[in-house]
């Protein structure tokens, strides 16, 4: 198995402010920790330059008038709203993201790679057709899930495990069953969306799954919702790749959410999506990254242990340091998992007329 890492230190450029929380140093710890850990000289591991989207990867998912309104932006200054600022040059930032994703994916389906995993900013979950939100300005999974499909790729899954709704990903993809999206956050919570009862509308409907979980769910509310929905819903829609909206924000020591995963949890989830993947798509897992604040505490580790998932190597010693155990007591709540199956019960009600998988499993 060979897991490619893309990155460059461009990467490191964007900056809305030196407080915002998605800043730069989310990703130059993550490689220093990397570094140490001997990552790239591992024979598994291919380090792999983006190359920047064209404006053409970018409408097939965007309308023109919102991408002017991004270069016109990126010339004197801008804003999106109260968190998402258009600092100057923000449009070549964002292109080199997007741009990473489509290299990505091309080095998985050139077999270059097995898997890859893109190490990108500004992330782009949030960003729908025509506006961008929350930290997010393309959406980069949605631009290379496109591209995939350009290559004649039929169908794409989206995992979207970050801690919040990708409310963008939803929205370009609602009607559209030749891409299944299935989104796993924090619920009541930012944006506000992602109600397991939103489940896709015309050809796309049953084809949009909201799994929202309460503050507190733990590795084993992940564990169930692999086994539960997650799993038997990709072996049912047969994809041709499956990507990843991999935030990292579900980490217990995130400062900006209530989730309570931790980086042993993180890559025991990347290693079964692997292999599933393997079993059903040639292994092809293109894993983006989205939120994760957690600078110091978590997002090292986890994207660490999603790297060594994705390289096939031992992910037994995957852990935090010892001084964040006690911050793992404090996050998980017992309560979370009794909720997290009455609301599988209800998702499955309202899915069992489009999946086989939910009605062979009440039948029984
Ligand atoms: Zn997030």
């Amino acid at each position: 198995m060979t897991c490619g890492i893309v990155y460059d230190p461009s990467y490191l450029a964007h900056e809305q402010s030196q407080s915002h929380p998605e800043r730069r140093e989310r990703l130059s710890y993550t490689m220093d920790q990397l570094e140490e850990e001997g990552i790239f000289d591992l024979p598994q591991i291919r380090l792999i330059a983006p190359k920047p989207a064209m404006r053409d990867d970018v409408l097939l998912v965007h309308t023109e008038e919102y991408l002017k309104f991004l270069e016109d932006a990126s010339v004197t200054g801008g804003i999106i709203d109260a968190d998402t600022y258009i600092p100057k040059n923000l449009i070549q930032d964002a292109l080199l993201a997007a741009g990473g994703a489509i290299t990505g994916a091309d080095a998985v389906l050139n077999q270059d790679v097995t898997n890859c995993f893109v190490l990108s900013r500004p992330p782009g979950h949030h960003a729908g057709i025509s506006q961008g939100a929350g930290f997010c300005y393309l959406n980069n999974v949605a631009i290379m899930v496109r591209h995939l499909q350009s290559r004649g790729l039929r169908r794409i899954m989206i995992l979207d495990w970050d801690a919040h709704h990708g409310n963008g990903t939803e929205e370009i993809f609602y009607d559209d069953p030749s891409v299944l999206v299935c989104s796993v956050h924090q619920y009541p919570f930012y944006p506000g969306s992602g109600r397991f009862e939103d489940i896709g509308t015309g050809d796309g409907k049953g084809y949009n799954i909201n799994l929202p979980i309460p503050a507190g769910s733990s590795d084993k509310v992940y564990q169930y919702l692999l086994e539960e929905i997650i799993i038997p819903l990709a072996d049912e829609y047969m994809p041709d790749a499956i990507a990843i909206s991999a935030g990292q924000d579900n980490h217990y020591t995130d400062p900006l959410t209530g989730l309570a995963l931790t980086a042993q949890g993180y890559s025991g989830m990347m290693k079964e999506m692997c292999i599933l993947a393997d079993s059903i798509c040639y292994g092809r897992i293109i894993a983006v990254l989205e939120g994760g604040y957690s600078v110091e505490g978590g997002l090292p580790y986890t994207n660490l242990g999603l790297i060594a998932a994705m390289a096939g190597l031992d992910i037994s010693s995957i852990r935090e340091p010892e001084i964040y155990q006690d911050l793992l007591k404090k996050a998980v709540s017992e309560d979370a998992f009794p909720k997290v199956i009455k609301m599988v019960s209800g998702l499955k009600r309202i899915l069992a007329d489009h999946w086989y998988f939910i009605r062979r499993y009440e039948s029984r």
